[in-house]
């Protein structure tokens, strides 16, 4: 638990898994945590956060911002596509990207403001209803849509089922990026993040671990 524990954790991963050192980037995970347990995480000089709502990180961020510097905070929830502008004024990458058309609402706003958060490709892997982000089958023709918008992508992102081995999620969003050339992976959340290491995680997202608990009102 905590942030020097859980970056040891990934510097073994990194390790065993025989990757660099510091190939992983660590996405601490702030969303409905206390400001005070925010606050004691950028003192101990992380700078790399990640938030599941625009509103909220909208919020949040600009005071950090101006008392802490250089910080970098991802989205990782859900966008509604008339939230596309503010999201892209406040996030430094969008994880989330899961449709064509926030793809181009993305792309024509990239042209207004004059450049783009990183942007990553939400593939559902496990097909599942209620979740978020592409099929499987539908991801090369997505990543492709994207580029033909002149749209570059970072990543692919993907939440595995709870209930299922996330080892073979991580393995089919790794194939599904390889074939497509696309670099990141942002798998891996604190139940996992070591297993989505040693399966080529770029971005490992990790909420509770670091803060504890989130504790909702
Ligand atoms: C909340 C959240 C996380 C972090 O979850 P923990 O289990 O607390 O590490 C990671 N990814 C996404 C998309 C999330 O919404």
């Amino acid at each position: 638990m905590g942030l020097a524990d859980i970056r040891e954790r990934i510097t073994a991963a990194e390790e065993k898994a025989g990757r660099a050192a510091g190939s992983v980037q660590l996405i601490a995970i702030s969303k409905v945590q206390p400001i005070e347990r925010v606050a004691a995480v950028l003192d101990e000089g992380h700078r790399l956060f990640g938030e599941n709502k625009v509103q909220e990180a909208a919020g949040k961020w600009p005071s950090f911002r101006e008392t802490h510097g250089d910080i970098a905070v991802h989205l990782v929830g859900p966008l509604q596509t008339n939230k596309t502008k503010q999201a892209m004024e406040v996030f430094d990458a969008i994880h989330t990207v899961d449709r064509e058309k926030l793809a181009r609402k993305i792309a024509n706003q990239a042209q207004a403001l004059g450049g783009c958060p990183d942007l990553f490709v939400q593939v559902n892997t496990g097909a599942e209803a209620q979740k978020a982000g592409v099929l499987p089958e539908e991801a090369d023709a997505m990543v492709a849509a994207c580029r033909g918008m002149d749209l570059s992508i970072a990543g692919l992102m993907c939440i595995p089922p709870v209930e299922e081995e996330p080892s073979l999620h991580f393995a089919l969003l790794a194939k599904i990026a390889e074939r497509n050339g696309v670099a990141g992976l942002s798998i891996g959340m604190s139940g996992d993040f070591e297993t989505a290491i040693a399966f080529g995680a770029t971005h490992v997202r990790v909420g509770s671990a670091i803060f504890g608990e989130r504790v909702y009102a």
